[in-house]
């Protein structure tokens, strides 16, 4: 029949990369082109249906200043899924994605299903990380790939969705 889950997901991810917009994105359906800063996490929640299950996410938005990166473990901890996103302009905020990986790999739960999201993909003439390199870093470290835009609405409802289906049934 079809199950009821409850998913708590973070977003976690540099500054200015999009997280709060991807949120605004699939909860909303908006994008601001002046979207303000986040002060330590903000909280939204969002139902999807998939096949076999409705998924109701409970999100947490971090802020991704390094002042804040003690915070991030109480967002992550308990998480059963996490967006990593970097901006698809910024080569510094993919290297930081990559050190995001390593540290859910060290001390986030096992069983988290974790995406990686190159945001800002409606930006092609200013790209600076190739899909190719991503998709190779990813499949490497285990987790899946989507290259995304809040402002186009590029696979935003997409990512969600292939979270959804991953999550495990218990
Ligand atoms: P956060 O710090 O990771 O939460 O990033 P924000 O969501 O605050 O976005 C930072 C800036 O990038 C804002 O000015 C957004 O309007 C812009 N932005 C976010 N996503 C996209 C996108 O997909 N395409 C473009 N062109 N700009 C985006
Ligand atoms: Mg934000």
């Amino acid at each position: 029949g079809n199950k009821n889950i409850n998913a708590k997901l973070v977003l976690l991810g540099d500054v200015g990369a999009g997280k709060s917009s991807l949120v605004l994105r699939f909860v909303k359906g908006q994008f601001v082109e002046f979207q303000e800063s986040t002060i330590g996490a903000a909280f939204f929640s969002q139902t999807l249906a998939v096949k076999d299950a409705t998924v109701k996410f409970e999100i947490w938005d971090t802020a991704g200043q390094e002042r804040y990166h003690s915070l991030a473990p109480m967002y992550y901890r308990g998480a059963a899924a996490a967006i990593i996103v970097y901006d698809i302009t910024n080569q510094a905020s993919f290297d930081r994605a990559k050190k995001w990986v390593q540290e859910l790999h060290a001390q986030g739960n096992p069983n988290m299903v974790v995406a990686l999201a190159g945001n800002k993909a409606d930006l092609v003439d200013a790209r600076k990380v190739e899909a190719e390199e991503a998709q190779i870093y990813a499949q490497d470290n285990g987790i899946f790939f989507m290259e995304t835009s809040a402002k186009a609405a590029t696979n935003v409802n997409d990512i969600f969705y292939e979270i959804a289906k991953r999550l495990p049934r218990v």
